[in-house]
């Protein structure tokens, strides 16, 4: 056996709970056991043609080089074009950074500012890969519990308790993976208004769900409602969610050019750029037809309220609605402390998503690994007849509890 030894930095952190959760569906699959799955965190739908036509006319055409490093003149104008329409701001290309998937733009941002024992205060539940990603860079996660009251967001007062003198960044989601939650206006200017009082800190706010949203108007970003933040607020986005291009690694961020220079500078020694015929379908996607996005979030709006009537109607548990994304935060609470037919205790959501997955053959993934318990995610990224038939198999088993 190898004996490699692996830095501390990777020893810090763990595999993605709910990538672990994916492949235990795979798993459970192969040996032939028919599991419904609720754990996916991606669009359901094939990428629409036009942007797979966009990049295999990009590789003909022969442009299957290096790029510069944020990205062709044309993917840069694309980007920069749409935030300026979704936020106002006006950003130049030194203030742009693209990256293979908003994964690794959050991280590069990290890596270029996280100093060892810096803070990162990170609103719970979150998206399970930013506290791995800052303990990745030497960073301390500063958990800070929401509650469903406060519909799973962090208030000004939560936030200033917070701060500290180490504090380096505030990671805002909206909408929320895992609970569908929206910042508005309001909260956003209630957060300004505390960040305006520690100039230390800079605000990562993590936007790539902003199309997905089930309200009216748009999901308001903090720097169209605090634009004299802008010179430490770093917007991220991407493809992945809005155009079903997971696959194809393409996130982007605009923020101050000297973290974005930063963040370019290591960028240019990790990957020298994204993959050409990537950033030719981004292109495509970003400036082409836009009729996909609404389309499919209709889809996802008539899933989301078979879901959360389901969950809501299932006795134990409930659920808030989600504003935007395709998940719901299941409340489990009503299922803890209950007994399992064969006598064992069902005492963490951890408990309850094994319990499912062994008598309802439904797979979730639990609160705790998203920081906020006891409560489970489900994705609706699946078809109607998934998520009914899911939700009475899980009523079914929790009507066994006694
Ligand atoms: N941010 C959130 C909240 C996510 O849920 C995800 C993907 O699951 C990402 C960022 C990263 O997406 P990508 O790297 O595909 O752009």
């Amino acid at each position: 056996m190898s004996t490699v030894t692996i830095a501390d930095r990777v020893n810090r952190i763990q595999e993605s709970p709910s990538g672990a959760a994916a492949q235990r569906v795979r798993d459970l699959r192969a040996q032939g056991l028919p599991i419904l799955s609720l754990t996916v965190g991606e669009p359901d739908f094939d990428t629409p043609d036009h942007i797979k036509s966009a990049a295999i006319a990009s590789i003909e055409a022969g442009d299957t080089k290096y790029t510069p490093v944020n990205g062709t003149p044309a993917l840069q104008e694309a980007i920069l074009g749409r935030i300026e329409r979704r936020t106002g701001a006006s950003y130049a290309s030194q203030e742009l950074v693209v990256g293979g998937g908003g994964k690794q733009v959050i991280f590069l941002a990290f890596m270029a500012t996280i100093d060892d024992g810096d803070e990162v205060i990170i609103p719970a539940p979150y998206w399970v890969s930013y506290p791995d990603m800052v303990l990745a860079n030497g960073g301390d996660p500063v958990i800070v519990a929401t509650t469903e009251a406060d519909r799973f967001l962090i208030t000004p007062a939560a936030l200033r308790a917070a701060i500290t003198p180490r504090t380096s960044w505030l990671v805002l989601n909206t909408p929320s993976n895992p609970t569908g939650a929206v910042y508005t206006p309001d909260d956003l200017a209630g957060l300004a208004d505390v960040l305006r009082e520690n100039p230390h800190v800079k605000v990562l706010t993590d936007e790539i769900y902003d199309e997905i949203y089930y309200g009216s108007g748009e999901v308001q970003s903090l720097i169209a409602v605090a634009p004299d933040l802008r010179d430490r607020v770093l917007t991220v986005n991407g493809v992945s969610k809005t155009y079903a291009m997971t696959g194809w690694r393409i996130g982007y961020g605009v923020g101050p050019e000297s973290l974005v220079s930063a963040m370019n500078k290591l960028q240019s020694q990790i990957s020298s750029c994204t993959a050409n015929a990537s950033q030719a379908a981004a292109v495509a996607a970003l400036t082409g037809d836009q009729s996909f996005v609404a389309e499919s979030v209709e889809v996802y709006r008539r899933r989301r309220d078979i879901a959360v009537a389901g969950f809501n109607s299932i006795p134990g548990l409930s659920c808030f609605a989600p504003e935007g994304a395709f998940y719901v935060y299941v409340n489990a609470s009503g299922a803890i402390g209950r007994r399992t037919p064969d006598g064992t205790v069902i005492d963490t959501d951890q408990a309850l998503t094994l319990y499912l997955l062994d008598r309802a053959q439904v797979a979730v993934v639990h609160g705790a690994a998203y920081g906020l318990s006891p409560y489970f995610r489900i994705s609706f990224a699946t078809s109607e007849d998934v998520i009914t038939a899911a939700v009475e198999a899980i009523r079914e088993a929790l009507a066994e509890l006694v």
